[in-house]
This record gives structure tokens, C-alpha cells and sequence, in this order.
């Protein structure tokens, strides 16, 4: 059998919200149109010009039963958590953290230069590690591989392989891949993704052409089953985050920062929270 090319089945509008203490963003996963693309649980695009639409920032919140991947271009995250990380993630750094049975941390937005732009990233754990110790894994910058193509494609690597290269982020349940993609004019991009695993694009710069459908800055475009994806663009080139993940098949629970299996894990978080063993030493 020929390998399929997995067809665009499904185009999001990023809807703005408010989240945190008050910070406008753009979501794409965890909204009335898409509740979650499993093993993906949300997908948030925050950036801005105007600092007033960030700076209030993520003050201390507990998570449980996810992992979080922030992903920043531009400007820094300040964050602080219950492990005792503290630092900044900067551009070009990623943050991948697995809540397990209890997190708490902050996650405080700065510009640098006037500007700040990155995106959060959901991932869901299995039932069975939910409740496993947290873990916290920073990538700096010149930690993530960066792949050029012939035929104008330069990726940076976060996670899964690319030819024999392998992403600094491993040991990820869900097998996720997650890669940062740009395609300069005339490029094209093909790129294998397991049969089975759920991915998506997310477009954030330019226009390109994705398994014939043509896509513009900003939009999540979801791809149906297949062997591989193939984009092309013309110009002015395109840039665009492409994730995939093997899908858990369980059910979801979510309130808020908890994502459990079922309800009674939902109000034994809020129990652990009120009782003050939500965070385990
Ligand atoms: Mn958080």
C-alpha cells in the first residue's frame, strides 16, 4: 500500500478569551467548537503589542492530570512552581510540564522590547499516571534541534523525530511530536505522521498549502488519518506549528486546571485543594 496523505478535515477560528488573571488570547482546543483533539486537551496563542492584554499574568493555580507545553517566540514567561523551579522562559525556549497529582505555579508574562508571543499546549495523561509525581523539563533555545530541508523547510525540533534527528523532549505518554515549521517561498514539506495519531497545523504566519487546501495566518487546520502530510506554499511563505499524538481513548473530566477521568476525581482535586494536600512533598 502507497502511504495516504492525510486530508485537512477541519478549519478553527481562534476565538479570543480571557484567562488567568485577565490575559486576552487566542484559543483553538477547549472551546465550544472543539472540546479537545484527544490526546490534545487545549490550545492557547497569546501575544500582543499591548502589554495591558498580558500583564496580569497566571498567578499561582494548581493542575492536575495534564501536561503543559509552553512555547515562546518572542518575550519572556516568568514562572514559579511547587517543585521549586524558578526562572524565565524565553524566546525560543520551551517549557514541558507534567502536573501528575499536583502542581502549583505561576506563569507571569513580560515583553521584551515592547513584544511577547508563545503558545500553551495541553497534553493529556493516561489514567494510569494522573496521579504520578509532577516533572518539569526546561528546553533552552539552543537545546532544540534545528532541521534544514532541501526545498526550503527549516524545522525546530521539540519533540518526535524528523529523518534520524530526535526531539529533546521524551518519555511523553501520548508519543507526541511537535515541531515548529517554516516554509520559505516555493517550499514544501513532507513529513510523516503514524496512522492513528491525531495532529493538527497551526498557521501563524503567511499562507500555505495544506494537502490542498490553502490555509492563511491564523488558523488550526485538523488533519484526517493517514500516512504523512505534505504542505507547499508559494508566497509569502509560511510558518505554522505542526503536533500529533496517539489518542488516549479515555474518558475526560475536566474543571478548569483538572483534567481527570471522572467526576469524583474532579471533586477529590477541589477536596485535596481545600484540604491543603493537593501539593505532595
Ligand atoms: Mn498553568
Amino acid at each position: 500500500m502507497s502511504p495516504q496523505l492525510r486530508p485537512v478535515i477541519d478549519l478553527i477560528e481562534p476565538i479570543y478569551v480571557l484567562e488567568g488573571a485577565g490575559v486576552r488570547l487566542r484559543r483553538s482546543i477547549a472551546t465550544r467548537r472543539l472540546d479537545y483533539l484527544d490526546p490534545f486537551l487545549l490550545f492557547d496563542h497569546f501575544g500582543s503589542d499591548n502589554p495591558n492584554d498580558y500583564l496580569a499574568g497566571f498567578p499561582m493555580h494548581p493542575h492536575r492530570g495534564i501536561e503543559t507545553v509552553t512555547y515562546m517566540l518572542t518575550g519572556r514567561v516568568h514562572h514559579a512552581d511547587s517543585l521549586g523551579n524558578s526562572g524565565d522562559i524565553t524566546a525560543g525556549d520551551v517549557q514541558w510540564m507534567t502536573s501528575g497529582r499536583g502542581i502549583m505555579h505561576e506563569e507571569m508574562p513580560q515583553p521584551v522590547d515592547g513584544k511577547m508571543e508563545g503558545f500553551q499546549l495541553w497534553v493529556n495523561l493516561p489514567a494510569r499516571l494522573k496521579m504520578s509525581p509532577p516533572r518539569y523539563q526546561e528546553i533552552l533555545a539552543d537545546g532544540i534541534p534545528v532541521i534544514e530541508r532541501e526545498g526550503g523547510a527549516r524545522i525546530r525540533l521539540v519533540a518526535g523525530q524528523v529523518g534520524e534527528t530526535r526531539g529533546p523532549v521524551t518519555e511523553i505518554a501520548a508519543d507526541p511530536s511537535y515541531l515548529d515549521v517554516t516554509l520559505l517561498p516555493g517550499g514544501e514539506l513532507e513529513h510523516p505522521i503514524p496512522s492513528g495519531h491525531a495532529a493538527f497545523a497551526y498557521v501563524f504566519e503567511g499562507q500555505g498549502n495544506f494537502a490542498g487546501t490553502e490555509i492563511t495566518a491564523t488558523h488550526m487546520a485538523i488533519f484526517g488519518d493517514g500516512d504523512l502530510v505534505d504542505i507547499s506554499t508559494d508566497s509569502p511563505g509560511v510558518r505554522f506549528l505542526l503536533a500529533s499524538g496517539l489518542p488516549l481513548g479515555e474518558p475526560i473530566a475536566r474543571y478548569g486546571p483538572f483534567v481527570m477521568n471522572t467526576r469524583q476525581e474532579i471533586e477529590q482535586a477541589l477536596r485535596d485543594l481545600r484540604e491543603g494536600t493537593f501539593v505532595q512533598p
